[in-house]
Protein backbone atom coordinates (compact mmCIF):
# COMPACT_ATOMS: atom_id res chain seq x y z
CA UNK A 1 0.00 0.00 0.00
CA UNK A 2 0.73 3.44 -0.05
CA UNK A 3 2.72 5.44 2.73
CA UNK A 4 2.76 9.00 3.35
CA UNK A 5 2.86 9.11 -0.53
CA UNK A 6 5.09 6.37 -1.37
CA UNK A 7 4.09 2.64 -2.53
CA UNK A 8 5.82 0.27 0.36
CA UNK A 9 5.81 -3.00 1.04
CA UNK A 10 3.84 -2.28 4.37
CA UNK A 11 4.22 -5.73 6.40
CA UNK A 12 7.98 -5.32 6.11
CA UNK A 13 8.04 -1.44 7.09
CA UNK A 14 9.44 -0.05 9.91
CA UNK A 15 6.86 2.93 10.84
CA UNK A 16 9.99 4.75 12.58
CA UNK A 17 11.45 4.70 8.85
CA UNK A 18 8.72 6.03 7.02
CA UNK A 19 6.59 8.21 9.97
CA UNK A 20 6.75 12.32 8.99
CA UNK A 21 6.02 13.99 11.93
CA UNK A 22 4.72 11.55 13.96
CA UNK A 23 1.91 11.08 11.20
CA UNK A 24 1.13 7.66 8.41
CA UNK A 25 -0.76 8.83 5.91
CA UNK A 26 -1.82 5.40 4.72
CA UNK A 27 -3.47 4.34 1.37
CA UNK A 28 -4.06 1.72 -1.70
CA UNK A 29 -2.03 1.46 -4.34
CA UNK A 30 -1.71 3.84 -6.80
CA UNK A 31 -2.51 3.38 -10.64
CA UNK A 32 -4.67 0.01 -9.70
CA UNK A 33 -8.70 -0.13 -9.16
CA UNK A 34 -9.61 0.45 -5.56
CA UNK A 35 -11.90 -2.27 -4.34
CA UNK A 36 -12.30 -0.91 -0.84
CA UNK A 37 -10.10 0.81 1.85
CA UNK A 38 -6.73 -0.11 1.15
CA UNK A 39 -7.59 -3.17 -1.11
CA UNK A 40 -6.91 -2.91 -4.98
CA UNK A 41 -7.73 -5.24 -7.40
CA UNK A 42 -4.44 -6.82 -8.95
CA UNK A 43 -5.78 -8.25 -12.08
CA UNK A 44 -4.69 -5.46 -14.39
CA UNK A 45 -0.99 -5.99 -13.15
CA UNK A 46 -1.09 -9.64 -13.39
CA UNK A 47 -2.83 -9.41 -17.06
CA UNK A 48 0.11 -7.04 -18.46
CA UNK A 49 2.52 -10.50 -17.29
CA UNK A 50 0.12 -12.76 -19.28
CA UNK A 51 0.44 -9.44 -22.61
CA UNK A 52 4.21 -9.80 -22.00
CA UNK A 53 4.85 -13.15 -22.36
CA UNK A 54 5.78 -13.76 -18.84
CA UNK A 55 4.86 -17.24 -19.12
CA UNK A 56 8.25 -20.41 -19.57
CA UNK A 57 7.73 -22.00 -22.86
CA UNK A 58 10.17 -25.39 -23.01
CA UNK A 59 11.04 -27.57 -25.12
CA UNK A 60 12.13 -30.77 -23.33
CA UNK A 61 9.83 -33.65 -21.84
CA UNK A 62 9.97 -36.00 -18.85
CA UNK A 63 12.32 -37.68 -20.87
CA UNK A 64 14.93 -35.44 -21.21
CA UNK A 65 18.14 -34.58 -18.90
CA UNK A 66 17.59 -31.74 -16.83
CA UNK A 67 18.84 -28.42 -18.78
CA UNK A 68 22.98 -26.99 -17.16
CA UNK A 69 22.74 -23.55 -16.72
CA UNK A 70 26.05 -22.73 -15.24
CA UNK A 71 25.85 -20.67 -12.70
CA UNK A 72 27.99 -17.33 -13.89
CA UNK A 73 26.96 -17.72 -17.57
CA UNK A 74 26.18 -13.95 -18.53
CA UNK A 75 22.26 -15.12 -19.16
CA UNK A 76 22.31 -16.51 -15.54
CA UNK A 77 23.53 -13.56 -13.66
CA UNK A 78 21.18 -11.31 -15.63
CA UNK A 79 18.86 -14.25 -14.45
CA UNK A 80 19.91 -14.19 -10.72
CA UNK A 81 19.70 -10.18 -10.46
CA UNK A 82 15.79 -9.84 -11.38
CA UNK A 83 14.29 -13.43 -10.73
CA UNK A 84 13.28 -12.62 -6.93
CA UNK A 85 10.37 -10.22 -7.46
CA UNK A 86 7.60 -11.55 -5.04
CA UNK A 87 4.91 -9.29 -7.13
CA UNK A 88 3.96 -6.84 -5.00
CA UNK A 89 3.30 -3.73 -7.56
CA UNK A 90 5.12 -1.20 -5.81
CA UNK A 91 7.31 -0.76 -9.01
CA UNK A 92 3.88 -0.38 -10.94
CA UNK A 93 1.99 1.89 -8.17
CA UNK A 94 5.23 4.02 -8.39
CA UNK A 95 5.81 4.46 -12.19
CA UNK A 96 4.78 7.58 -13.89
CA UNK A 97 4.28 5.88 -17.31
CA UNK A 98 1.64 3.67 -16.05
CA UNK A 99 -0.60 6.73 -14.51
CA UNK A 100 -0.08 8.53 -17.94
CA UNK A 101 -0.52 5.50 -20.25
CA UNK A 102 -2.81 2.80 -18.89
CA UNK A 103 -1.68 0.26 -21.21
CA UNK A 104 2.15 0.61 -20.46
CA UNK A 105 3.15 -2.96 -19.74
CA UNK A 106 4.68 -1.68 -16.37
CA UNK A 107 8.36 -2.38 -14.70
CA UNK A 108 7.19 -5.94 -13.16
CA UNK A 109 5.65 -7.25 -16.43
CA UNK A 110 8.78 -5.97 -18.64
CA UNK A 111 11.22 -7.22 -15.91
CA UNK A 112 9.83 -10.58 -16.09
CA UNK A 113 9.85 -10.76 -19.74
CA UNK A 114 13.82 -10.00 -19.19
CA UNK A 115 14.44 -12.75 -17.06
CA UNK A 116 12.85 -14.98 -19.72
CA UNK A 117 14.90 -13.49 -22.65
CA UNK A 118 17.67 -14.77 -20.56
CA UNK A 119 16.35 -17.80 -19.81
CA UNK A 120 18.59 -20.32 -22.22
CA UNK A 121 15.65 -23.44 -22.29
CA UNK A 122 12.80 -20.75 -23.15
CA UNK A 123 11.87 -21.07 -26.66
CA UNK A 124 9.41 -18.05 -26.97
CA UNK A 125 11.14 -15.10 -27.51
CA UNK A 126 10.73 -14.00 -30.91
CA UNK A 127 6.66 -13.41 -29.77
CA UNK A 128 7.66 -12.33 -26.22
CA UNK A 129 10.46 -9.42 -28.00
CA UNK A 130 7.36 -8.96 -30.54
CA UNK A 131 5.03 -8.26 -27.70
CA UNK A 132 7.38 -5.92 -25.37
CA UNK A 133 8.59 -3.53 -28.42
CA UNK A 134 4.82 -2.17 -28.82
CA UNK A 135 3.92 1.48 -28.09
CA UNK A 136 2.85 0.44 -24.27
CA UNK A 137 6.21 -1.81 -23.89
CA UNK A 138 9.80 -1.22 -22.84
CA UNK A 139 10.35 1.52 -25.34
CA UNK A 140 8.06 3.75 -23.60
CA UNK A 141 9.52 3.77 -20.23
CA UNK A 142 11.49 7.22 -19.39
CA UNK A 143 13.96 5.45 -17.35
CA UNK A 144 12.67 7.56 -14.32
CA UNK A 145 14.35 4.68 -11.99
CA UNK A 146 11.67 5.29 -9.62
CA UNK A 147 10.70 1.67 -10.11
CA UNK A 148 14.21 0.41 -9.34
CA UNK A 149 14.94 2.89 -6.34
CA UNK A 150 11.26 1.64 -4.28
CA UNK A 151 11.39 -2.42 -5.34
CA UNK A 152 11.75 -3.81 -1.77
CA UNK A 153 13.84 -6.61 -3.25
CA UNK A 154 16.06 -4.35 -4.91
CA UNK A 155 15.80 -5.47 -8.42
CA UNK A 156 16.15 -2.99 -11.35
CA UNK A 157 13.61 -3.09 -14.02
CA UNK A 158 15.02 -0.37 -15.32
CA UNK A 159 17.97 -2.40 -15.89
CA UNK A 160 15.95 -4.90 -17.50
CA UNK A 161 13.87 -2.53 -19.49
CA UNK A 162 17.37 -1.05 -21.02
CA UNK A 163 18.35 -5.34 -21.97
CA UNK A 164 14.98 -5.20 -23.54
CA UNK A 165 15.19 -2.16 -25.59
CA UNK A 166 18.85 -3.55 -27.00
CA UNK A 167 17.26 -7.04 -27.43
CA UNK A 168 14.26 -5.57 -29.60
CA UNK A 169 16.80 -3.67 -31.40
CA UNK A 170 19.23 -6.34 -32.51
CA UNK A 171 15.84 -8.85 -33.26
CA UNK A 172 14.98 -5.78 -35.78
CA UNK A 173 18.16 -5.77 -37.39
CA UNK A 174 17.88 -9.65 -37.61
CA UNK A 175 14.63 -9.13 -39.50
CA UNK A 176 13.19 -11.50 -36.66
CA UNK A 177 10.38 -8.91 -35.33
S1 LIG B 1 12.25 3.42 -15.10
FE1 LIG B 1 10.59 3.08 -16.60
S2 LIG B 1 9.32 1.46 -15.66
FE2 LIG B 1 10.63 2.29 -14.02
S3 LIG B 1 9.37 3.89 -13.01
FE3 LIG B 1 10.59 4.88 -14.61
S4 LIG B 1 9.30 4.91 -16.44
FE4 LIG B 1 8.41 3.42 -15.01
S1 LIG C 1 10.01 -5.72 -9.38
FE1 LIG C 1 10.18 -5.27 -7.17
S2 LIG C 1 8.64 -3.67 -6.76
FE2 LIG C 1 8.14 -4.61 -8.74
S3 LIG C 1 6.62 -6.20 -8.27
FE3 LIG C 1 8.66 -7.17 -8.30
S4 LIG C 1 9.37 -7.10 -6.16
FE4 LIG C 1 7.65 -5.65 -6.32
Amino acid sequence: MSVNGKARWTCRTHVANVATDDTLEIAPLNNLPVIKDLVTDMAPFFDKWAQAKGQFKGARTRADEFARVLPDSPQRKEVDAAIECIGCGVCYSSCDVVAWNPAYLGPAALNRAWTLVNDVRDTANAPRLAAVAGDAGCHACHTHVTCSERCPKHIAPTAGIAGLKRAVAVAAIKGEL
